[in-house]
């Protein structure tokens, strides 16, 4: 099998604010220590939407990296990367689109929504429509084992899946398939390789999916098997093909969400958001102006947290002792709402002052951040070449 992998990426379309770490960066300083993550800034997806304007996306690019660095990504553990300067994106794009039925891409729940949520953008665009696709070659390419999403991206990942599957069904066929996965069983050495034919009968005989499982652990230890050989005994297990694309799995993401200063998501467009790396002063000011219950207009009237925006800051950011001094507070009208976002402004500061830190040393000297994309370039780029190799020849391109 593959090695475990993890691959996500964000578009360059606005500076990251806090819903953003809140949502899913924190979960990525998490995984990157726990597996092998490719991190990647999505320009080509962001002209799917921004083709017009496109301005923002070199700017936001550069600083949303920096973002990264600052929450904490570490480029040490992870590869952080580029999505258009690894170019075989593309290549793996276009082939996937030949294959690809439409009618999957026009059911991506998301494709109808998002047409309707941007009204004001011309979005009757091929290149639009082929963003699921998109995202597949970008998780494909890198044979991902693992993918973070949240619920409403799921439905991507069982495209990505079906696109797969489908993949290799349809050029895992490999000329005298047979006979090289038997040349391969013999080099498992003979009490392996009676092992591995006895699982395979039970597995394709009585359907025991334990005898698939225990085969599998046995392939993944056999280590002097070349990668070609280990994919077919993979694949000849189940059936007669050669597995070249991976079916990724959805991890679905526990992320905290934290709302926009108004209860709405938390989005630059709606003017509710706080920046990753704003100042301390600025985050002061926009916090004690928040909205808070509508019913609280004198200090006097008791109001309810579950209809304030700073109580869901609340439970983000404070401990149990202090939510319930607000909850209390609050329907009592003991704390008046400035008291009541003190706590919020003071969690917010200390969690920004590691990242402000950070990021210093990235904005006085720039050339780090590009040495370090440079690199994940490079070596995301070689692992997606490994990939477009199998796929080049299993479609016959390779021409040597
Ligand atoms: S006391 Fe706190 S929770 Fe209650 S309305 Fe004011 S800010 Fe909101």
């Amino acid at each position: 099998m593959y090695p475990d992998r993890v691959v996500s990426g964000m578009r360059p379309t606005g500076s990251m604010h806090l819903g953003h770490y809140h949502g899913a960066l924190k979960n990525w300083i998490k995984m990157q220590s726990e597996l092998p993550c490719l991190f990647f800034v999505a320009d080509w997806h962001a002209l799917t939407t921004h083709y017009d304007d496109p301005s923002v996306i070199e700017r936001s690019t550069w600083d949303m990296l920096i973002d990264w660095l600052a929450a904490g990504i570490d480029p040490s553990q992870a590869t952080l990367f580029i999505q258009s300067r690894v170019p075989e994106h593309a290549e793996l794009h276009l082939l996937l689109s030949m294959a690809t039925p439409l009618g999957w891409l026009e059911r991506v729940p998301t494709y109808k929504d998002q047409i309707e949520n941007l009204s004001n953008k011309d979005l009757a665009t091929y290149g639009f429509l082929g963003y699921p696709l998109l995202q597949a070659a970008d998780v494909l390419i890198y044979r991902a084992s693992q993918v973070p999403v949240g619920d409403d991206q799921v439905p991507h990942i069982e495209m990505m899946r079906e696109i797969a599957r489908r993949f290799n069904h349809m050029y895992g066929k490999e000329k005298g398939f047979e006979e090289k996965a038997q040349e391969a069983v013999k080099k498992l050495g003979s009490k392996r390789a009676k092992l591995y034919n006895e699982l395979r009968t039970e597995y394709q005989q009585d359907g025991k999916e334990e005898a698939l499982e225990q085969a599998k652990a046995m392939l993944d230890d056999a280590q002097s098997l070349s990668m070609g050989d280990r994919e077919r005994l993979f694949g000849y297990l189940e059936g007669s093909r050669k597995l070249i694309l991976v079916e990724p799995q959805a991890r679905l993401t526990a992320a905290s969400r934290l709302p926009g200063l108004d209860g709405r998501k938390m989005s630059k467009s709606y003017g509710n958001s706080i920046a990753l790396r704003e100042d301390k002063a600025s985050v002061e000011k926009k916090i004690r102006t928040m909205p808070t219950d509508p019913a609280r207009v004198r200090r006097t009237d008791v109001g309810d947290p579950a209809r304030c925006p700073v109580w869901q800051f609340h439970q983000v950011y404070s401990d149990a002792p202090t939510q319930e001094w607000v909850v209390k507070g609050c329907k009592s009208a003991g704390i008046g709402c400035i008291e009541c976002k003190q706590p919020v402004i003071d969690a917010i500061v200390k969690e920004q002052e590691p990242m402000h830190e950070r990021a210093q040393q990235y904005l006085d000297d720039p050339s780090l951040v590009r040495a370090i994309v440079a690199d994940g370039n490079d070596a995301a780029r070689k692992l997606a070449l490994e990939t477009m190799r199998d796929v080049r020849e299993a479609m016959g391109l390779a021409y040597t």
